[in-house]
């Protein structure tokens, strides 16, 4: 029998619940860092140059917490186009080596380019089970995301709508069916998995019809679905009686980026009309959505956007700029929270509190 090798990958939100899932099925043992906390940052700050970009910091940090346990190899996603994200995995293999350990570094590139490379490091390891365990290990995987986001999707809207009693019953839920779902192996478990936590939510009665206030969530993937890096701004958000629209959902980034762009689908089409006014070029990283969205939610009465963006981030800085602009023309509040290392949850949290009160203080103006 061939040997399972351990091998372990960064944080990334609840998305890691999934992909620990995927690997495991195909073969590995799986080895996930710690829960991120200011001392991943300062591990991950520590070895790396000071401009690099918060989420680079922060897998590093992930890799040096676990290495100890001695991983085989580490499984990281990558990238193409016009921002840094396309260096980050020869960045992170040299820093590594620098540092003593040379360790095999797989790199998830978009198939669309890379997905030769990639089968063929899966087939080194695993050898011919790479291809019989692919078609479960794929559909168990779907199912953890799309349940993930469903559940999530759920939570958001339902929150808003509910007093504090219940919005903290509620935040409870979902930690539970995480937790749950995290040890389920099969479809139809996390199918009654997901029906039975919908029936839970559904149960919580809620005070008011309508939300007091709608706020749209955009930035870039990393820092808006890793609560450890922004300080669990959708739930303090939620908590203060706001419904969240999060535009990133790993389900649907992984159909585009998976599916969509491997048949040559161009999903962006909408998006790139609707930024069209303020942006024309693609700017890499979530750029365009950033712009878009804000666009988007002037267009659809949204009470205010939030934008979350690692310090030194290109993609979004430049629609930091441009989202300034669209709010000034559109008359829509724009809070722009820029995430590193040094950042404090208090910080963001003040801030957070003092931009609700903004837009009840709008409401209230618009209602007399
Ligand atoms: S999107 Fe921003 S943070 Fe992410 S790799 Fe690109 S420049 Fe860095």
């Amino acid at each position: 029998m061939s040997p399972r090798y351990k091998v372990t990958m960064p944080r990334m939100g609840t998305a890691s619940l999934a992909l620990k899932t995927f690997l495991t099925e195909l073969g590995f043992d799986v080895v996930l860092p710690p829960p991120i906390t200011r001392e991943t940052l300062a591990l991950g700050g520590r070895y790396t140059p000071e401009f690099a970009c918060l989420p680079l910091k922060v897998n590093l940090g992930n890799y040096l917490q676990t290495l100890p346990q001695a991983p085989d190899a580490i499984f990281m996603a990558g990238g193409i186009g016009p921002c840094r994200f396309g260096l980050y995995g020869e960045v992170q293999r040299e820093i590594l080596k620098s540092l003593g350990y040379d360790i095999p570094l797989i790199v998830f590139e978009p198939p669309k380019k890379h997905a030769f490379e990639l089968i063929d490091c899966f087939t080194r390891f695993l050898g011919h089970r790479f291809w019989l365990n692919l078609p479960g290990a794929a559909r168990i995987t779907w199912e953890k995301f799309t349940a993930i986001d469903r559940v999530d999707k759920a939570v958001l809207a339902r929150s808003a709508l509910l007093d504090q009693e219940n919005r903290k019953t509620l935040w409870k839920q979902r930690k539970a069916f995480l937790q749950r779902l995290d040890g389920l192996m099969d479809l139809g478990g996390i199918r009654r998995l997901v029906k039975e936590t919908e029936e839970g939510i559904l149960m919580l009665s809620p005070e008011a019809e309508r939300p007091s206030l709608r706020v749209m969530l955009v930035g870039e993937i990393y820092v808006v679905l890793e609560p450890g890096i922004n300080f669990d701004l959708e739930k303090n958000l939620a908590m203060l009686g706001v419904e969240v629209h999060r535009t990133i959902y790993f389900s649907e980034w992984i159909w585009q980026q998976l599916f969509l762009n491997f048949l040559r689908i161009d999903w962006q089409r909408q998006l790139r009309q609707e930024a069209r006014p303020y942006l024309r070029r693609f700017v890499g990283g979530h750029g365009l959505e950033t712009v878009a969205h804000t666009v988007q939610a002037a267009r659809e009465g949204y009470d205010g956007v939030v934008q979350l963006a690692p310090l030194g981030c290109m993609p979004e800085v430049v629609a930091m700029s441009i989202i300034q602009r669209v709010s000034r023309e559109q008359k829509i509040p724009v809070l722009s929270i820029l995430l590193d290392e040094h950042s404090a949850g208090t910080g963001v949290q003040t801030r957070l509190e003092a931009f609700v009160d903004l837009l009840q203080n709008k409401r209230i103006k618009a209602a007399i």
